[in-house]
This record gives structure tokens, sequence and C-alpha cells, in this order.
């Protein structure tokens, strides 16, 4: 491989990630400029290109002073007019070939989270900005349940092996509710473990993997009897039993008061 993919903090509990060479490099969501720039700098880096994924002040709000510093830095993202400074816009099943690193994307529309919201799919990895979290979902601030629901599905079907870059540090509060719905899972059990001894060093947990997701996160097993079944006893939820969309509503409703 020519390049790598490193992990930028910024905030208290986002990551904006730069995939990069020893020349060029690539950042996603860069919501402050800041500590893009230093990552630049330490590492003598050229911006080439910034992929946004969707309007979120914390995933934008680093356009303007990277494309001042770095005038010839391309921006793509959704075709969302309220997003200054994104010069290319993608949509569902586009592709996105960067050639300072010869890769290519392939664009999916994944509304829900946003109903701007747009990933990045590469043979090998995903950059899902706030569609997916490691045992978790964004919160859906703007779709619907069955909007959700199936751009979620979308990305359990990728390939096990894709890697999941997020952009949040949310594992082990999503693992906490994911243990309340789905306390038997023993795979869940084993990550939880892993993730929280991460988490006390102040360790990241990501990037995560597709196969991973879809045996420990609640909101890609929807169809799971043990899941219905929580759900029903503890909140005599008969809805939420009858289809994978009702599962997933609920699972949101109650992920939001946990
Ligand atoms: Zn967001």
């Amino acid at each position: 491989m020519t390049y790598q993919i490193s992990s930028i903090k910024a905030f208290t509990d986002n990551y904006i990630w730069a995939l990069h060479n020893n020349t060029h490099a690539l950042v996603v969501d860069p919501g402050d400029a800041k500590p893009v720039v230093a990552f630049l700098k330490a590492h003598q880096l050229t911006l080439d290109c910034i992929l946004i994924t969707h309007h979120h002040f914390d995933h934008t709000g680093g356009i303007a002073a990277l494309t001042a510093a770095f005038p010839k830095a391309k921006v793509y993202g959704p075709n969302n007019p309220t997003i200054t400074g994104i010069n290319y816009t993608l949509q569902d099943s586009d592709t996105l070939h960067i050639k300072a690193f010869d890769i290519t994307f392939t664009i999916l529309a994944t509304p829900g989270h946003t109903l701007d919201h747009i990933v990045y799919v590469h043979e090998d990895f995903l950059f899902c900005g706030d569609t997916l979290f490691s045992g978790g979902c964004g919160r859906m601030f703007e779709g619907t349940p069955d909007v959700f629901h199936t751009s979620l599905q979308k990305l359990a079907a990728l390939p096990s092996r894709t890697k999941v870059y997020c952009t949040h540090e949310y594992t082990q509060a999503n693992l906490a509710f994911a243990l309340s719905v789905d306390g038997t899972n023993s795979e869940l059990n084993r990550y939880s473990k892993w993730v929280n001894a991460q988490r006390q060093q102040n360790k990241i947990t990501l990037p995560s993997t597709i196969g991973k997701e879809r045996e420990i996160n609640p909101f890609l097993r929807c169809h799971s009897n043990a899941i219905r079944k929580t759900i029903f006893e503890n909140y005599s939820e008969n809805s939420a039993l009858t289809t994978q969309i009702g599962t997933f509503a609920k699972l949101r409703e109650l992920k939001d008061n946990f």
C-alpha cells in the first residue's frame, strides 16, 4: 500500500481522517482546520483534497481555512448548497478517482442522520461520517426509520473486511447500550472488554470492520430474535417485533434516551 490512514483528533470526540503518503494528503470531514494544519505541517504534507459527508458544522467548519491555506485543494461533497466551499458535488453511485493515491471511491447516498449524507466506499475501507458508528449509528435528525434502516443495510452489505472509519469516538457508550438489548451476544461481550481496555488507556477504538459491526451493532441486527425478545420483554413493544424497520425505530428511540 502506498498510503496510510491516520486519525486527527478534533473537538472533544471527533476524528478527522487523513489519507496520506509522504507528500500529499486527503482529509475527511475537517470540522476544525487547526489540528489538520498542525498534522500536515508536522508531516510536511500538501493538502490535495477534502471529502465531506454531510452538512453538520463539526464536519465542515474547517473547509474555508484549509482551502485558504491550500488554494489548489479540491473539495468534494454532497449536493447541498448550504455547505460553503464544495467545488465538486457527488451523488449515489458516482465514482471518484483520486489521482495522487490512485484510489477510486464509490459514493453511496445514506440518508438518515441527515438527508444529504453520503459515504465514500473503497474496496478496503469506508469513510462513513455520522451514518455508522462502531456499535451504533448517528442520531436520526432528518431521516425516517425506513430511510435510515435502508442506508445502514447498504453498508452492512459491503465485504466483511471493509474497514470502517467513523467520525466519532462513541464506541464505549454505544456498546453500553448494545449490551442492554443484546447482552447474550458473546462477540459483543468480548469486543466490549477490548473497547473498555482501549478507552482506559485513552486509545482509539477505530477503525472497525463491516464484519465486526454485523456481529455486534444492534442497528445492523434488527433481524436478531434476541434483540426483538429483549425489546418485547422490557418495553412491551409488540410493534417492534413485526418488522425490522419497527425494531430499528424502537432501538433508535431507546438509544436516544439511554
Ligand atoms: Zn452529523
